[in-house]
């Protein structure tokens, strides 16, 4: 693979081949394709995978492990026996693991808010402390996280992304210097969009270094934690350990869900954290509701059995998706080699591709694309405000369309990022 850091050094022949390029790209357009590689949904391929879901728990099964009637209110923290299934699988003890409603997005949402309203437990309500509030964001990172962050006027400070995930000298500068970075978004396991795993070094810089705001945290977002491309299941480092262990336990918020699991939007979400952390969520969760959807945990808890029974069906979706993502790194290093105009990342898990195209020239590869009728997630979407200082990293989601939809499309997106290429050289 290559990484999106290496500088790119365009072929100067590339300027020679434009007429070439136009002619290519104007058949492109002819052929009228309407193709979308924009979000990372999984495909009714995917969902399939999940369809005994829709007949669980099935009339008459309403019953928990534990004998509570999942039709009736209650139960704050989640169903036990499906908190039992997602504690082992991200390394957590079941007490520190709340089982809760379809989007662990809106977890998210929940915990920056009350740390506004509230204060984190030890601190006072970040909203009101003098000046600003500030996340660090590292790019190319998720569009949403930054879109609460924008949302509720936090400023936002970029850091790189590194392989092993986010720059950690760089973080580690801003947060003893300035105490009103109060938080940093992190996915510390294939991260969105370009696939790297925070490594155990990387997480012990983050949850050990000393920070100017004593209500720091980390927002440890395992959306992909076991969404593997490869036989090998790649483990992300234990953060919620490794911080307590640093004598900084209340630091790592960890969230995840099912989302890419069973059915987006439809699944079960998770927060785990300090025992003061878990109490400080519960805490003002029991305002906002009685409690989540059993039905919907236990109809999860009896599809998936346990933490083998997760790790075997996320193996049927690598059997549809690492094709797809084959695809997408063959047909680029193909059509554009070594010719200097892009570098891309080769994912082992997660759901996207991360492309950095030449300098400048993102935008007018997702405006060429767009009129030849393929969708591509608008270039600036994976920085704050949506503003690539660069104008080249472009995010690539081939999970939804079929396979041969996603060669098509990849094959045309290389015609754009060539023509993009030749008329800026
Ligand atoms: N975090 C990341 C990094 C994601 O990529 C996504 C889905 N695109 C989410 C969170 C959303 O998760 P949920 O559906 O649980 O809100």
């Amino acid at each position: 693979s290559t990484s999106p850091e290496q500088a790119t050094v365009v072929d100067p022949e590339l300027a020679t081949r434009l007429p070439e390029l136009r002619e290519q790209y104007a058949a492109l357009q002819a052929r009228g394709l309407s193709l979308d590689l924009t979000r990372g949904k999984p495909s009714a391929e995917q969902l399939d995978l999940s369809e005994p879901l829709l007949s669980l728990p099935g009339e008459g099964n309403h019953t928990s492990a534990a004998g509570t009637d999942v039709r009736n209110y209650g139960g704050l923290t989640g169903l036990p026996e499906l908190r039992e299934i997602f504690a082992e699988l991200l390394g957590v003890p079941v007490e520190q693991l709340l089982a809760q409603d379809n989007a662990s997005l809106r977890l998210m949402y929940d915990c920056v808010v009350q740390a506004m309203l509230f204060g984190v437990p030890g601190g006072e309500p970040w909203s009101a402390t003098d000046g600003p509030i500030t996340f660090l964001c590292p790019v190319p990172g998720y569009d949403r996280h930054f879109a609460i962050c924008e949302e509720l006027g936090i400023r936002m400070v970029t850091v790189p992304m590194t392989p092993d995930g986010p720059d950690a000298e760089a973080v580690a500068e801003l947060v003893a210097e300035d105490p009103s970075v109060k938080g940093i978004w992190c996915v510390p396991t294939y991260a969105n969009p370009d696939g790297s795993v925070v490594s155990e070094a990387v997480a012990r810089r983050l949850v050990s270094m000393p920070t100017a705001a004593p209500d720091f945290r980390i927002f440890w977002d395992n959306a992909y934690a076991v969404h593997h491309l490869t036989e090998h299941e790649t483990k992300s480092a234990n953060a919620i350990d490794l911080a307590d262990e640093a004598g900084n336990p209340d630091r790592v918020l960890m969230f995840a869900s099912t989302s890419k699991v069973t059915f987006a939007g439809a699944g079960v979400s998770f927060l785990a954290s300090s025992p003061a952390n878990i109490a400080w969520f519960s805490e003002h969760l029991s305002f906002r509701s009685i409690g989540p959807d059993k039905v919907n945990q236990l109809r999860h808890a009896l599809f998936f059995g346990d933490a083998a029974g997760v790790r075997a069906h996320m193996a049927k979706h690598r059997a549809i998706l690492a094709p797809k993502f084959a695809a997408v790194t063959r047909i680029l290093a193909e059509r554009l080699g070594d010719l200097g105009v892009a570098t891309w990342t080769d994912p082992d898990g997660g759901y996207f591709v991360s492309v950095d195209v030449v300098p400048g020239t993102a935008s007018r590869v997702v405006e060429l694309a767009g009129e030849a009728g393929i969708k591509l997630t608008p270039a600036g979407a994976t920085f704050p405000y949506g503003e690539d200082p660069r104008n080249a990293n472009i995010r690539l989601a081939p999970s939804m369309p079929p396979l041969d939809e996603v060669e098509v499309a990849m094959d045309a997106v290389a015609t754009c990022i060539l023509l993009a290429a030749a008329e800026s050289a």
